[in-house]
Order: structure tokens, then sequence, then C-alpha cells
């Protein structure tokens, strides 16, 4: 029987992961087709989840944190980070995986010598990134627009800090992990501030992919090296196929079908 798998976010139009999915299941001959939903309500996903008729699902901005709360049983790396983008129905329950760190941490390898690191944002995403690299050994320091996400960050042992607060501008790779140029034209942070930050970095990094951000036009301005959010999305959509598939197909060339995803521009 054909099976459905299904993106949830807001905005969604933007995702490449229909495609890339898509591209991986006729490669491999599997009987299953990925659409996107476009999910207001993050409440509202278990429900939408098994309307639908779905197998398994990614969850992108800014239901990462809801899916975590949807589901029935989560492996131990997103329940630590209370956050999930893939999951997959077994046996009637819905289980958590996130693959967006090692996701994350596949595409850092473009930078050397890296040591202390700036998240601007306090999202899902970066609830999840930021666990992997404090896990690894990296120091990593979270800077957020509101107060109230960088919560769960102080309590689990992160430095933090608001726009207000900052008083450390000293790291080797920033990184804008918040939804600032997904879809405006916004920084993710006062432009003062950044070109504050950018005297001492050794690199940026964006995880919005598929466009040239306010953030990364900036950095390069400035002439630091930066890379967007391609890598990080081919990597996480590989080992979010993986699960869908059970583990059966050889990763590399889950990655070879997924790649071409990116010839379409
Ligand atoms: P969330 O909605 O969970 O978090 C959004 C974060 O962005 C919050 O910290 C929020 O701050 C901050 N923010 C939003 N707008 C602004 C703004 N104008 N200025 C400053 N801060 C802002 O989103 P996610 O963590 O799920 O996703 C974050 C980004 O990561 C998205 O752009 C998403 O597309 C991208 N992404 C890329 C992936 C890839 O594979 N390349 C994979 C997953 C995500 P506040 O708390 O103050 O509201």
């Amino acid at each position: 029987m054909s099976k459905l798998f299904a993106i949830f976010g807001n905005p969604i139009e933007h995702s490449k992961s229909p495609l890339m999915h898509n591209l991986a299941f006729s490669t491999f001959d599997v009987n299953s087709c990925y659409t996107r939903y476009l999910l207001k309500d993050g409440d509202a996903l278990r429900s939408k989840f098994f309307e639908l008729g779905l197998s398994g699902a990614n969850i992108t901005v800014p239901h990462k944190e809801s899916a975590f709360r949807a589901c029935d049983w989560c492996d131990d790396f997103s329940k630590s980070a209370g956050s999930v983008n893939t999951i997959i129905l077994k046996e009637g329950k819905l289980h958590g995986y996130n693959t967006d760190a090692l996701g994350f941490f596949a595409s850092m390898k473009a930078f050397h010598e890296i040591n202390k690191i700036l998240f601007l944002g306090a999202g899902g995403t970066a609830k999840s990134t930021s666990t992997l690299l404090k896990d690894v050994g990296f120091d990593v320091v979270v800077l957020n627009r509101g107060k109230e996400k960088l919560e769960s960050f102080k309590n689990s042992g992160f430095k933090t800090y608001t726009f207000e607060t900052i008083d450390d501008f000293n790291f080797d790779l920033i990184i804008n992990m918040t939804s600032a140029g997904l879809s405006d034209d916004n920084l993710p942070a006062p432009k003062k501030l950044l070109l504050q930050l950018f005297q001492n970095t050794k690199g940026c990094i964006d995880v919005i992919y598929g466009k040239e951000t306010p953030f990364l036009q900036l950095a390069k301005k400035y002439k630091i090296e930066t890379i967007d959010g391609s890598t990080m999305l081919l990597k996480q959509g590989v080992l979010a196929f993986d699960h869908f598939t059970d583990h059966q197909f050889d990763l590399y060339k889950v990655e070879q079908a997924m790649k071409r995803a990116f010839d379409f521009g």
C-alpha cells in the first residue's frame, strides 16, 4: 500500500523537503509520496497527522516544540532537546526523533578551529542544535530577542543574553537560528550589534536556505566566510528518510538522490 508523508510548518511554501523526499522515493522505487501542509496551530499537529492518514512527517518552523509534545515516545536525544523534526507512526503511536542537530553539525565542518559559538535565536531548531554542540564540547552562548524562550536554555546550563544584556562580543562562529529573513527582510539582531560581533568572528552560518538573507549579505559585505542552510537541509533530510524507510537504504545513495533537488534552484 502506498504511504503518505508530509512536512508541517508555517510558512511552508519555501520548503524543499517534498522535492528531496519524492526524488529519493522514486530513486529507490518506494511506493510513497511526500507533501506539504500549512499548519497554523501547533496544538493541532497530532490530530492533523491522523486525519491525513500519514505514515510519517517532518516538522519545521515554528512547531518543533509542539511536535515534541505531540509524540507518544521520543528518542533520548530529542527528549533532552525538547524538539522533534521527524515523526514516524509505529503501531498507532507517534515516535519522535530529531535529525536537525546532526544535519547542522555536518554542515559546520566547513569551518575550522571553532570553539566559542553564538546562537542568534532560541526556538526549536536552536534547542536541538545547541544541545548537540554543547554535548560534543563547544562553548555555546544563546542570544535572543525575547526573554521567555531563553529560560529553558538557562535551565540547561547555557549562558544566555538578550539584545539589551549582551556584554561579550568574541565568538568564533555566529549562527542565525531565527526565522528573521525567511519570509521578510529583517536582520536577526540590531545592525549595530551584529557589526560589533562581526569584528571578531571567523564565520557566519544562516540556517535559512534558498535565498541570501540580509544576515548573510551583511556578513559577506564585511568579508566574513559564510554558508547557508542547504547542507543542513540535505543532511537532516537524509537522516529523516532513513527513519521513514526503516533504515533500508545506503545513506550515501540517498544523499545523491536528494541532492538533485538543488538543481531545480
Ligand atoms: P521557532 O519559531 O521555533 O523560533 C524562532 C526564533 O526566531 C525565536 O527565537 C524568535 O525569537 C526568533 N525570531 C523570529 N523573528 C525574529 C526577528 N524578526 N528578529 C529576531 N528574532 C526573531 O523556529 P525554528 O527554531 O523552528 O526555526 C528557525 C529557523 O531555522 C527558520 O528560519 C527555519 O526555516 C530554519 N531551519 C532550517 C533548517 C535547515 O535544514 N536548513 C531546518 C530547520 C529550521 P522570539 O523568542 O523573540 O520570538
